[in-house]
């Protein structure tokens, strides 16, 4: 069983969501990718599995739940709250990009339909990418360490920015969380793919051990 997480900030004063966008996006969209993946698991095997093994092998329905839980978990910390890069991050994203910003926000302009702006950290090449995911998907899928997300399905922008892609866009970029993204890269370079189970695992823990009811501990 999942539980939603907590919002990692007071939803009355962020500055990149309002109040009433956040009840329905953090209340309702994502309490019910949270709602469908433990119906979609109970009573199965994957029950106890931890979020990261199942996003990693389900396929449909299963992996669009699983993923989508995993994308809004990230997407809340990188609205948190506005701070500053670190100096290598800072660094890193002007070796590897011509003008981050402007390439960002073209990237997420244009995604057509529903989908994720990311940016990612490559282990394979150390470099830094800006990934474009339709629907549920993740780069994590492909090896790829995320760092930073925007959630550009419309059902994140039309309450406060109602068809204005773009303004939702530069008031997310105006007000990112440079400090959680730092740390990201920071565990990205060393502990690569691990990094995001390490993430999930915090939020979503799995019961070490579990005898699945033999042994006294709580399941
Ligand atoms: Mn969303």
């Amino acid at each position: 069983m999942l539980e939603l997480r907590n919002l990692p900030f007071d939803p009355n004063s962020n500055a990149v969501v309002s109040k009433e966008a956040c009840d329905y996006h953090h209340g309702k969209h994502h309490q019910t990718y949270v709602n469908n993946y433990n119906n979609l698991t109970k009573d199965s095997e994957l029950a106890n599995a931890s979020l990261y093994d199942v996003r990693g092998s389900a396929q449909g329905w299963l992996f669009n739940n699983a993923a989508q839980v995993y994308n809004h978990d990230f997407y809340w910390d990188c609205i948190a709250k506005k701070s500053d890069k670190s100096s290598e991050l800072e660094a890193a994203l002007k070796s590897d990009f011509k003008d981050f910003k402007a390439e960002f926000i073209n990237s997420a302009t244009t995604l057509f339909g529903a989908g994720w702006t990311w940016l990612v950290y490559n282990p394979n090449t150390s470099k830094l990418e800006i990934k474009n995911t339709s629907n549920a998907a993740t780069p994590v899928t492909d090896g790829l360490v995320p760092l930073l997300l925007v959630d550009v399905w419309e059902h994140a922008y039309y309450i406060d920015s109602r068809n204005a892609r773009p303004a939702y866009l530069e008031k997310f970029y105006e007000n990112i969380n440079w400090d959680f993204v730092s740390v990201a890269y920071e565990w990205a370079k060393k502990e690569g793919l691990k990094s995001v189970k390490f993430y999930i695992d915090e939020l979503h823990p799995v019961a070490s051990g579990c005898c699945g009811g033999g042994c006294g501990c709580s399941h």
